[in-house]
């Protein structure tokens, strides 16, 4: 089978033999998998975690190891690559994305593989989520992105009602005033660099999207729509260091600034602190999302209440996967680029027809 990896810097497709499903896993059979944000920053050398890369997949259940309860072949299903511990400190206290153990768990040999297998504790602990008919594949591929986003939201205290500022309008970035929108946002805008992207948010139904290098018309923009007071959550949704400045300066007082994006490594806040301190702006930093939030965004997917269409705007076959991470990392071409595998069918995006 096809295996996608990262080797001497740079994205390869190999050959490799298919996986088996041990007690208590599950092999699966991919459909599609999102490229990330973070894999391009793998691909960079900009990550300081292990090298694996693709962790939104969707598929068809393909084999079912001895053990397993409430799977079968056949059911399409996504898969989430980390899960935490539950049993240490950080676990108890509920913080589960931060558990020391949480991300060194992962799918074997990744999402971009014509087969994965999935270990017994992602098995365990509801890490693999039945999508329901209405889904479709590249809806599929963006539960673990918006999980993340409403992991985030939860975070930081988000409550019906609030202003939202996202920087940084990439997939991800989208998907996050999406979410802060169906939880019942006041006002939802953000800034952007790529025209692309700026019309994607604002078909999607943000407010308003804007360039950043227009700094007057954004902070027009922001104070119109908050009395001058500047929004309650400002989000830093991509880690470039102007962008998390920005978005510090954009919250009000007392409000919150999310740093959600993955930042440069070695990276530094870039802010006047004593006007942070001054003027109260809690920064907190995100990470990654649980089964909760991904079955609750999937919840949200099927009553309607979050429309994630029109933010795939491509879909690449895996044998082609460097082109997928060409594409990714043009913003002027692409939102996100959906990978295919072999289960995704000649049908294309929709669901293909389930076998009773
Ligand atoms: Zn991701
Ligand atoms: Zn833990």
């Amino acid at each position: 089978m096809n295996v996608g990896r990262l080797s001497g810097g740079a994205v390869v497709v190999e050959e490799a033999p298919d996986p088996v499903a041990g007690s208590g896993e599950v092999v699966v059979r991919l459909a599609a998998c999102g490229v990330c944000g973070t894999d391009l920053e793998k691909l960079r050398g900009n990550y300081r975690t292990a090298g694996k890369i693709g962790h939104e997949p969707v598929g068809v259940v393909d084999a079912v190891g001895s053990g397993v309860a409430g799977l079968r072949v056949g059911d399409r299903v996504f898969v989430h690559h980390h899960v935490p511990c539950l049993t240490c400190e950080v676990c108890r206290r509920g913080d589960l994305t931060f558990c020391p153990t949480y991300a060194s768990t992962n799918l074997d040999p990744g999402g971009f593989s014509d087969r994965f297998r999935v270990p017994a504790e992602n098995v365990d602990r509801s890490a693999v989520l039945r999508l329901d008919r209405s889904v479709g594949w590249e809806a599929g591929t963006l539960l673990e992105p918006a999980g993340c986003a409403l992991t985030a939201l939860r975070r930081v205290g988000f409550r019906p009602g609030d202003s939202v500022f996202v920087v940084g309008l990439g997939p991800v970035g989208i998907l996050y005033g999406l979410v802060a929108i169906s939880l019942g946002a006041s006002w939802v805008a953000g800034a952007e660099i790529a025209p692309l992207r700026r019309a994607t948010a604002v078909r999607s139904g943000f407010a308003a999207a804007v360039d950043p290098r227009e700094p007057a018309a954004l902070d027009r923009l922001v104070a119109d729509a908050t009395g001058g007071r500047g929004v309650d959550l400002a989000v830093a949704a991509t880690g470039a260091p102007p962008a998390i400045a920005l978005a510090t300066r954009l919250a009000r007082r007392a409000g919150t600034m999310n740093l959600f994006g993955l930042p440069e490594s070695g990276g530094t806040l870039g802010a006047d602190l004593q006007e942070l301190y001054l003027r109260g702006v809690r920064v907190i930093p995100t990470y990654a999302t649980t089964e909760r939030e991904i079955a609750d965004v999937h919840a949200l997917l099927v009553g309607g209440k979050l429309d994630v269409g029109g933010i795939v705007t491509h879909t690449v076959p895996l044998a082609r996967l460097p082109e997928a991470f060409a594409l990714a990392g043009r913003p002027d071409e692409a939102v996100k680029v959906a990978v295919t595998g072999p289960a995704f069918g000649p049908g294309g995006s929709g669901p293909p027809p389930q076998t009773p």
